[in-house]
């Protein structure tokens, strides 16, 4: 069964019976902040000054996401911040803006733009990895075909960062923290106001995939160190976007970490 599939088997199910597949929102997580999810998740912190975006999704599901989101608020988006840069993570930005707005601040770990270099040189190969384990076989990796999407996304990050970065937007304060883990470039948020954490895909509601064969190396001692960081905040919420979903740890528990 391919992955499609799987979300598609899950839709209308709990959090907690849909696991890693759930889809849904959005959910208010905290004051003026939602969390939505189609495959992967995404985050939405509402200021007086616009919305501070946690992650963008994928492409093409990003419209639905934008549509979830925009149930709660029309603020335009004020800043972005990717996670990591996955596909399912900083390709869907494009769809939460509003028509005619100039592109927002995209905030990203410095690491993020070698990790796009690397897919705009390997794509078949990427392409064909992704295949084989969502998919079953390489042969699905035809060029245009669901697989074929290793490049660089439309919108660019322009503000980088190292191992940390700290602002306010409408008065509320972000911490971004840069830790290795599924990525090199991966990073989680934390929100101290309203006591929110987003991991990216430090946590996805499922065995983490530290260890893949057919992936590059990934980084499980810094990644425990991340969830340590994150769990000894003692976060009132954990949104878990993730790749593909979950969100069974948005609870009012920091469960999560
Ligand atoms: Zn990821």
């Amino acid at each position: 069964m391919k992955a499609a599939d799987h979300f598609r088997a899950m839709r209308d199910k709990s959090p907690e019976e849909a696991k890693f597949f759930w889809s849904g929102g959005p959910i208010e997580v905290a004051e003026r902040t939602w969390f939505q999810s189609r495959f992967s998740g995404v985050t939405a912190f509402e200021t007086d000054e616009g919305i501070v975006l946690v992650d963008s999704g994928m492409a093409p599901l990003a419209p639905a996401l934008a549509a979830l989101l925009r149930e709660k608020t029309a603020a335009p988006i004020h800043t972005a911040i990717f996670t990591h840069g996955h596909f399912d993570h900083a390709f869907g930005l494009k769809a939460f803006l509003q028509a005619g707005q100039p592109q927002p601040r995209i905030v990203a770990q410095r690491w993020i733009l070698g990790r796009f270099e690397r897919y705009e040189r390997t794509s078949r190969y990427n392409a064909a990895v992704n295949a084989r384990q969502f998919g079953g076989s390489a042969e699905r990796a035809e060029p245009g075909g669901e697989y074929d999407n290793f490049r660089g996304p439309e919108l660019m990050p322009d503000t980088l960062f190292d191992r940390e970065l700290a602002f306010r937007v409408g008065g509320l304060q972000f911490q971004i923290h840069h830790c290795r883990a599924e990525t090199d470039d991966h990073c989680w948020v934390w929100c101290p106001q309203r006591s929110v954490v987003c991991s990216g895909d430090l946590i996805i509601n499922a065995v983490p995939n530290a260890g893949n064969p057919q992936k590059v190396q990934r980084y499980p001692w810094d990644w425990a160190d991340g969830l340590r960081r994150m769990a000894a905040l003692e976060p009132a919420t954990a949104c878990v976007p993730v790749t593909a979903v979950r969100s069974s740890a948005i609870g009012k528990k920091s469960s999560a970490c």
